[in-house]
């Protein structure tokens, strides 16, 4: 018999699995003899008083075995070879996705990315670092995995309506992600994970008959009578056969190229504001209510908030715990901060950006680049952070009591952020817009969360890339372009998707559109 039962212990006690395993037979009143096995099916953590409490959903196998099979659900990928094909730009989640959905359902990906393939991407990403280099063809937003591949690797997304985040996440299972995260209410990966994970990824696409073509560029759509028919790419080659554009939100050239080529795209609403940075014990004392911080047995502390001021909302965005904070600028001259982490979480920082959504319109001095105006607002405060740090990937930064009272930071605390940081008065230079929210708000957290509110924490601008500026408008039924056919916008680049999960979830999606109109087989209820 399979019981699935609920249990609340102590952060020591849901570390071992005997322990469990006594609470279990104590609740269900059983010997421990007649569990011949049991499973954690789903663990969260309740962090709400001084006493933590770990919340399990445990299958116990009462006198029977537990089954000999993998803990996850897998997909079978049909040999594609010569099937129809359709052309997938960008292999970040979305596009990742969007390959694997299309091999299901009978259709041959043509896979194209613009950078290099993700171990060979780390060279470039070590040169950031090194350097102060930025390969605008491999970096932390550009090559295989996108953005997503040394990210954090968080997995957790709101958007559960938008397709079945379980058989994502399963998906990444088959393909050597720890079963854990079927298990963990805010799963996550870690960033030392990932690259391995992508790989795997892509020999499955090959290994169905898909291609995958590496350092090739889109650079124009073959568009003839309203329809959109190939691609043509840096290297000179055409590939033909209906295209989902998943080209994430850094890549700027494709929507100049859109506007260029009158593919319809649209202003956006984005975030803005700083990466701010904590000592973790810091965090996990607040989070934990606990002098002595997490312990042995507890992760390092989330936290999340979102407040309103001045009528805008502000919000943390993409916390880290016991992470990193990296430079994700995709081009020379451009400064742009993200946060990412470990699989142990166990740096001495956490970080998060705290950002307030900025809408078109908002700032009219951009409002004559119409579809345009809030990537170039995005344009020119990156720039201006790169100026601002010293025109290197050294960030400008200032301590957060500092900002918060206007005042110029004399010394800076040690920080993640590998190519340095340099004290900087981003109370005088962010927009006023953004700067006089990001006071208030950090005022508001302090009162409620003592000890949030420090010199000990450090803000690094500029936190910019938290979603696309721009939409790439389709059709809510057929998810083709309003007024292309054969174009599938696709993933955060086209402003229906943002994080991993979501990407990945919109990649299926499209997938499916499009399988659905080249093999005129009704896939979707
Ligand atoms: C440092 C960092 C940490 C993050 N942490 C998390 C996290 O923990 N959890 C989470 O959910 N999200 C996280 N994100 C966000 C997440 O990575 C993105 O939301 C997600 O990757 C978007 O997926 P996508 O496929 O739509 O686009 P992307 O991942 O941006 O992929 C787009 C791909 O298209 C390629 N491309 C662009 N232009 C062209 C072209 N012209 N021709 C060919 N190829 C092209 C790019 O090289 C890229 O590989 C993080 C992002 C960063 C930068």
């Amino acid at each position: 018999m399979q019981k699935d039962i609920s249990l609340k212990v102590s952060p020591s006690d849901a570390s071992d699995l005997e322990l469990i395993k006594k609470h279990a037979c104590e609740q269900e009143q059983i010997v421990p003899e007649r569990i011949h096995s049991l499973r954690i099916i789903r663990r969260s953590t309740d962090a709400r008083q001084r006493q933590v409490w770990i919340n399990l959903t445990v299958r116990l196998f009462i006198d029977e075995d537990a089954p000999d099979t993998v803990p996850y659900k897998p997909t079978h990928y049909p040999d594609v070879s010569d099937a129809p094909q359709a052309v997938v730009v960008g292999a970040g989640p979305g596009g990742l996705f969007a390959s694997l959905r299309l091999i299901e359902l009978g259709v041959r990906p043509i896979l194209l990315e613009r950078g290099k393939e993700v171990m060979e991407r780390l060279k470039d990403i070590m040169l950031i670092k090194k350097e102060q280099k930025i390969n605008p063809e491999s970096n932390y937003c550009f090559g295989e995995g996108g953005a997503g591949a040394f990210s954090d690797g968080k997995l957790y997304t709101r958007s559960k309506k938008r397709g079945s985040v379980e058989k994502i996440l399963n998906v990444f299972c088959q393909h050597g992600a720890s079963d854990s995260i079927l298990v963990d209410a805010h799963p996550h990966i870690g960033t030392n994970k990932l690259p391995l994970i992508v790989k795997n990824l892509r020999e499955q696409i090959k290994a169905s008959g898909g291609m995958v073509h590496f350092s090739t560029r889109v650079d124009s759509l073959i568009i003839e009578n309203n329809e959109v028919k190939g691609v043509e790419t840096n290297t000179g080659e055409k590939f033909f056969g209906p295209v989902i554009l998943a080209t994430g939100h850094s890549a700027r050239d494709i929507y100049y190229m859109l506007d260029r080529q009158n593919v319809k795209i649209e202003a956006k609403g984005l975030a803005v504001g700083v990466r701010i940075e904590h000592p973790s014990h810091l965090i996990d004392q607040i989070q934990y209510h606990n002098p002595e911080g997490r312990g042995e047995y507890l992760p390092a502390a989330e936290y999340s908030f979102v407040v309103q001021a001045k009528e805008r909302g502000v919000y943390s965005f993409c916390m880290c715990p016991g992470g990193f904070i990296v430079p994700a600028a995709s081009s020379e001259e451009q400064l742009v901060v993200n946060g990412m982490s470990p699989a142990n979480r166990g740096s001495k920082w956490s970080n998060s950006g705290v950002v307030v959504q900025v809408n078109p319109g908002d700032f009219p001095e951009y409002d004559k680049f119409g579809a345009l105006s809030l990537l170039k607002f995005q344009e020119d405060i990156e720039h201006r952070a790169w100026v601002e740090g010293g025109c290197k990937q050294t960030a400008p930064a200032q301590r957060m009591y500092d900002f918060v009272n206007k005042k110029v930071s004399e010394s800076l605390p040690s920080t993640s952020y590998t190519p340095g940081v340099v004290s900087s008065p981003l109370h005088e230079w962010l927009p006023t817009y953004v700067t006089s929210r990001l006071r208030e708000a950090f005022i508001e957290v302090g009162k409620k969360q003592k000890g949030y509110l420090t010199n000990d924490a450090l803000l690094h601008a500029v936190e910019s890339r938290t979603s696309s500026p721009v939409r790439v408008v389709r059709n809510r039924e057929t998810l083709e372009h309003e007024e292309m056919a054969g174009l599938y916008p696709c993933g955060e680049g086209a402003g229906y998707a943002g994080g991993i999960v979501s990407a990945a979830m919109d990649g299926e999606n499209c997938a499916e559109a499009l399988a659905e109109k080249l093999t005129g087989i009704k896939i979707r209820s």
